[in-house]
């Protein structure tokens, strides 16, 4: 029950950022949270050469991190304060992966704590989950300096790093957030504006770009698309469908 609660809570919550009447189609919570399985940015294009296509060896999440160490493998090593990794549930059957930390997760050590975090918590609320339930993570684990777009060289020296995540995870959906987790998983450099709402493949995994929280924080009519995504992204994992 305290769960349910909770869900409700997160739900309203988003629906109170949303705005009345623009989504009345997400006025009821969605069900129980999803079971484990065992065991804003700015318009230039940030795609990077293609990486390897062999198949990656399946790692755990902490052999990635050991891997990743004190890394200093690009200049954004320099200005960070903590390395972000990644947190969540690492059977997780939903992905969410952001662009890069900012000053609140540089601090925290941990992905999507800022105000665009709190939206973020909102909108996994809103699809019937909590935080726990997914695995959030973003293309470069450093905060880019005066939170500036990562650069292609930063991503290109990160993404290795990103895609061993994503294979050690094996999710059924990964949600890129905004145009750079879209632009570098997709290797397209077409703008978010019309990658959004297309279903896309990322090494076997469904993947669905749509806005960036802090896109919508800014522009906050495109909560509405964002959330059609979202929905897509929950009939594909059998959540229940809200209701009108
Ligand atoms: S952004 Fe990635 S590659 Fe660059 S220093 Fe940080 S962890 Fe290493």
């Amino acid at each position: 029950m305290a769960g349910l609660l909770r869900d409700l809570r997160a739900h309203l919550a988003w629906q109170r950022e949303e705005g009345g009447a623009e989504v009345m189609d997400m006025e009821r919570p969605q069900g129980p949270p999803l079971p484990a399985r065992s065991g804003g940015a700015a318009p230039e294009a940030a795609v990077v050469p293609p990486a390897a296509s062999a198949p990656l060896a399946r790692r755990t999440l902490e052999a990635i991190r050991g891997e990743l160490g004190d890394c200093q493998r690009c200049k954004l090593c320099s200005g960070r304060k903590q390395l972000v990794f990644g947190a969540g549930n690492p059977h997780a059957r939903l992905v969410f992966v952001g662009e890069g930390p900012g000053a609140e997760e540089d601090l925290q050590g941990l992905p999507f704590v800022g105000p665009a975090g709190q939206l973020l918590t909102k909108m996994i609320g809103a699809m019937g989950l909590q935080r726990e339930d997914v695995y959030i993570c973003n293309v470069v684990k450093c905060r880019p300096p005066g939170n500036r777009n990562p650069e292609p060289d930063e991503i290109a020296a990160c993404e290795p790093f990103l895609r061993a995540q994503l294979n050690s995870i094996g999710p059924e959906v990964v949600v890129a957030l905004g145009k750079f987790a879209a632009q570098t998983l997709l290797r397209d450099a077409t703008p978010i504006t019309r990658l959004r709402g297309q279903w896309r493949t990322y090494q076997g995994m469904k993947l669905m770009p749509t806005f960036h929280p802090a896109y919508l924080l800014r522009n906050p009519a495109e909560k509405k698309p964002c959330w059609e995504d979202l929905k897509a992204v929950m009939a594909v994992l059998g959540k229940p469908a809200p209701k009108p």
